[in-house]
């Protein structure tokens, strides 16, 4: 592959920054929300939860790119609002979807992260745009991408001066269909063969089911994740966006209490 900006010529790895939180450094670090901001209170709550639970980074959808046009859309920046409200309150840096470059400079003053989400990981004008900005990106794996498309993906972003760069393994488009996506766990020792970029795995998009979040999880820390990010919601059943694939808290805590036991069994694999 031709990477210039995100390859790993040297033992250098990328060490990115996001708020108070590093990733890629050796710790396994946990992103953690709600698919949605369905409210100010039901973000507050659950933001004060994942501060409890030693989460790293609050994560939150405001633009959701949803599969139907007649699904709930998200708060927009209303909800991008509440989630500096949910930051100033907890202390937690927060990651939110955009899915427009012109909606980047409006979100802007509001998160920490930028998520350029899996339906949008090719959406060349938005990979410039946010390699245009001074704060770091999660870039997530496209919906049928080849590690070629999404490591070029990143370099695009990291073309325009930003390499400040966590990629999202979050499943891919196969024959089966039992789980919403499959797993490529592969891909998280292979990018980092290939690239000095940290990458975290999605384990509540990568299967579309709630059973399955702890053990992949728990494949993705042994692969090498430098982290995960996991859907956690209130009342997942009651949830306007990906309730079967979100954790309540009392299932987050016990993956949390999991990750404490295993987490340094598996430091040497990052
Ligand atoms: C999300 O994380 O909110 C999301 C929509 O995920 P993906 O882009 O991976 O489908
Ligand atoms: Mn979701």
């Amino acid at each position: 592959m031709d990477l210039k900006y995100i390859s790993r010529d040297d033992e250098e790895r990328k060490v990115v920054k996001v708020g108070s939180t590093i990733i890629g450094n050796g710790d396994f670090v946990v992103f953690a929300g709600p698919c949605a901001i369905e409210g100010r209170e039901m973000l507050l709550n659950t933001a004060y939860y994942m501060k409890k639970n030693n989460v790293s980074v609050l994560r939150g959808g405001a633009f959701k790119p949803r599969t139907s046009p007649y699904s709930f859309q998200g708060l927009e920046l209303e909800g991008v609002k509440y989630l500096k409200e949910a930051s100033e309150i907890t202390g937690l840096p927060v990651v939110t979807e955009v899915m427009d470059p012109r909606d980047v400079e409006s979100i802007y003053p509001y998160i920490d992260m930028f998520q350029v989400g899996s339906r949008n990981m090719q959406n060349f004008p938005l990979l410039r745009e946010v390699g245009k900005q001074d704060k770091p990106v999660l870039l997530k794996r496209g919906l049928a991408a080849t590690i070629e498309d999404f490591l070029y993906a990143a370099e695009y972003i990291a073309v325009e001066g930003n390499d400040n760069i966590v990629l999202c393994e979050r499943g891919i488009r196969t024959f089966s269909s039992y789980t919403r996506n499959t797993m490529d766990i592969s891909a998280i020792p292979l990018t980092k063969e290939l690239s000095k970029l940290p990458i975290i795995i999605d384990p509540s998009h990568g299967t579309g089911m709630r059973s399955l979040i702890l053990p992949m999880t728990l494949a993705g820390l042994a692969a090498g994740a430098d982290g995960a990010m996991i859907e956690v919601h209130p009342c997942p059943d009651k949830a306007l966006s990906d309730g079967e694939q979100s954790l309540d808290f009392e299932d987050f805590q016990k993956l949390m209490n999991k990750l404490k036991e295993v987490e340094g069994c598996f430091r040497d694999m990052r």
